[in-house]
C-alpha cells in the first residue's frame, strides 16, 4: 500500500474501552467476555492493516446524559445501588459497583460513536445496543438505553432527523417507548415476532418476522423496508443496532441467518444509509452463544463490513468481503 493511497483513505473510527468487560459470577447467562474477545479478534484480523482504523477510547457518560431519557428516580436508584430485588431480576443482573461503571462506560461509548460518526461519516462501537432499557426500568440485560441517550445528544447538537435501525432479533421496545412522541427520531425494528419481549411497544415502524426465517427472505424484507424508510425519513444520522442474535446458532433468537447473511446485512445497511447521505453510528447489540469465540467473530463482521464500505467509498479495495 503506497503512502499516497493511505492518505486518501482516512482511518475508520472504532470505539472500545477495556472496561466494557467486567467479571460476572460463574455460569451467569450473559456473555460478558464477548467484549474483550471481540477487541482481541479485531486486533488480530486488522494486524496487517492496523492503520486502516483508529481506536477511540470513550469516557463514561454523565448523570445528566442518562437523565435525558431515564427518569430521575431510576437513575438515582441505579447509580446508588438501591434498585429493588424485583428491578434487579428484571435487569438480568445483580447490581454491583463494577456493573454500574461498566454500564455508564458503555453509554459513553455509544455517545462517542455518534459524535465520531457525525464528524467522520461512520464509526462503530464494540459494545452498545441495550435497547430494552425503559425510561423507568432495566429489562432483559439492558440497564441504560445507550441508543436513546446518544440519539438525544444528536438532537441537542442540532441534528433534526435521526433514524434508528434496530436489527437485533428482539424488538427495540425501550427505544420505541423513549421516542414515541419525538417526531425527530424514527424508530425501525425488524425482529422475530415470537421473541422477547412478550409485550411489544410501538416503534414508528415494526416489522415482525416469522420464526425460522433465513438469509434470502430476511434480506429481501430488509432491503425493501430500508429503502422505503430512507426515502421517507431522509435521516442525517442513522444509529444501527447490529445484534447478531438472528443467527441460526444463537440460543435466544428465533431466526436462521448465516454468518454470510449477517455480513451482507451489515454491509447493506451501512452502504445504503451512507449513500442516502446519513452519518452512520453502529453498535453491536445482542448475541447469545455459549461459544464466545464464535459469538465475538460474528459481532466482528460488523466492523469488517464497515471497513469494507468505508474503504470502497474512498476508492480503496475492500479488505474482507463476506465469509465463505
Ligand atoms: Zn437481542
Amino acid at each position: 500500500m503506497s503512502h499516497v493511497a493511505e492518505a486518501a483513505c482516512p482511518p475508520l473510527a472504532l470505539i472500545h474501552h477495556p472496561g466494557y468487560r467486567i467479571a460476572l459470577p460463574e455460569k451467569h447467562p450473559f456473555p460478558m467476555d464477548k467484549f474483550s474477545v471481540l477487541k482481541r479478534l479485531l486486533d488480530r484480523q486488522l494486524a496487517d492493516c492496523a492503520r486502516a482504523v483508529e481506536w477511540v477510547m470513550p469516557q463514561p457518560a454523565e448523570e445528566e446524559d442518562l437523565l435525558s431519557v431515564h427518569t430521575r428516580r431510576y437513575v438515582h436508584e441505579f447509580l446508588s445501588g438501591t434498585l429493588s430485588h424485583q428491578a434487579q431480576r428484571r435487569s438480568g443482573f445483580v447490581w454491583s459497583e463494577a456493573l454500574r461503571e461498566r454500564s455508564v462506560l458503555a453509554v459513553g461509548g455509544t455517545l462517542t460513536t455518534v459524535r465520531e460518526a457525525l464528524t467522520r461519516g461512520l464509526a462503530c462501537n464494540t459494545a452498545g445496543g441495550t435497547h430494552h432499557a425503559h425510561p423507568e426500568a432495566a429489562s432483559g440485560y439492558c440497564l441504560l438505553n445507550d441508543i436513546g441517550v446518544a440519539a438525544h445528544q444528536a438532537l441537542e447538537d442540532g441534528v433534526t432527523r435521526v433514524l434508528i435501525v434496530d436489527l437485533d432479533v428482539h424488538q427495540g421496545d425501550g427505544t420505541a417507548l423513549i421516542f414515541a412522541d419525538e417526531p425527530r427520531v424514527f424508530t425501525l425494528s425488524l425482529h422475530a415476532e415470537s421473541n422477547f419481549p412478550a409485550r411489544k411497544q410501538k416503534s414508528d415502524l415494526d416489522v415482525p418476522l416469522p420464526k425460522g426465517m433465513g438469509d434470502e427472505d430476511y434480506l429481501a424484507v430488509l432491503e425493501r423496508t430500508l429503502e422505503a424508510v430512507l426515502t421517507r425519513v431522509q435521516p442525517e444520522l442513522v444509529i444501527f443496532d447490529a445484534g447478531v442474535d438472528p443467527h441460526a446458532a444463537d440460543r435466544l433468537g428465533h431466526l436462521e441467518l448465516s454468518d454470510r447473511g449477517l455480513y451482507r446485512r451489515e454491509r447493506h445497511v451501512i452502504e445504503r444509509c451512507r449513500a442516502a447521505g446519513a452519518a452512520v453510528a453502529c453498535v453491536i447489540g445482542g448475541g447469545y452463544d455459549r461459544d464466545i469465540e464464535a459469538l465475538a467473530w460474528r459481532h466482528s463482521q460488523l466492523h469488517r463490513a464497515a471497513l469494507d464500505v468505508w474503504r470502497e467509498a474512498h476508492g480503496q479495495p475492500a479488505l474482507f468481503g463476506p465469509p465463505d
